[in-house]
């Protein structure tokens, strides 16, 4: 049987934050955050510590999802850049005999025809649109399609999964503790930094930094499928 593998796709196959930014949130706020201050996966608490003063009051998740939904109708999903090295290891690693597919949290709360946009995306960039899933609930689809390591970037979804599958986790600074976190409200930081040393202590989780070390822990993996 061919070694099942998994891949979230915003800022694991897809670059979306850095586009996000530039092209929907900073405009929105009239701010000129870059992709090294995006330090929460609450992105929202972000914008809420480091600029309160573009705020009438702080923002919930509903506004994020909200700003997103109404200022991505113009392409933005179509037309974002794959990750270096994304396409050609996915290519490589298909060519090798691996069966891949794509688990993602895109849905209507952020985007409108998601599904459409994110298949016409896979298709352009010579991806599999059928090995696509849209799921709330990452760790059961990897269970429905029996999948066993997945690739992802956000910590509370890599925590869930490593509860009894392998997890690489794509560095971030959502994901990691950085010098600059002492930006954050205290609150926020606080929350990062316990699910941070979380994922420090798991086992099943493994931190990689770009898409080399993914295709070789991906063959570590599969060559050894017990210590990893
Ligand atoms: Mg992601």
């Amino acid at each position: 049987m061919k070694p099942k593998i998994a891949f979230d796709l915003d800022e694991v196959v897809v670059e979306m934050c850095g586009t996000a930014l530039k092209e929907i949130f900073n405009p929105y706020f009239n701010i000129n955050m870059s992709k090294k201050l995006w330090l929460s996966y609450h992105f929202e608490e972000v914008i809420n510590s480091l600029h309160p003063e573009k705020l009438e009051k702080p923002l919930t998740f509903h506004d994020f999802s909200r700003i997103l939904k109404e200022n991505s109708d113009n392409g933005f999903l179509e037309n974002l850049k794959p990750l270096d090295y994304s396409i050609e290891t996915i290519l490589k690693l298909e060519s090798e005999g691996f069966d891949v597919s794509y688990i993602t949290f895109r849905s209507t709360l952020f985007y409108n025809k998601p599904q459409e946009r994110t298949k016409y995306w896979l298709e352009q960039y010579g991806l599999n649109p059928d090995k696509v899933y849209f799921s709330q609930d990452k760790s059961k689809k990897m269970d429905e399609l029996g999948v066993k390591l997945m690739v992802e970037d956000m910590p509370h979804t890599a925590l869930k999964i490593a509860d009894d599958k392998k997890v690489l986790l794509f560095s971030y600074p959502w994901n990691t503790k950085t010098s600059e976190d002492q930006l954050l409200n205290k609150k926020t930081r606080a929350e990062k930094h316990e699910l941070i040393d979380m994922i420090e202590a798991d086992k099943n989780i493994t931190r990689v930094y770009d898409w080399k070390q993914i295709y070789n822990k991906i063959h570590e993996w599969k060559d050894n499928q017990i210590s990893f």
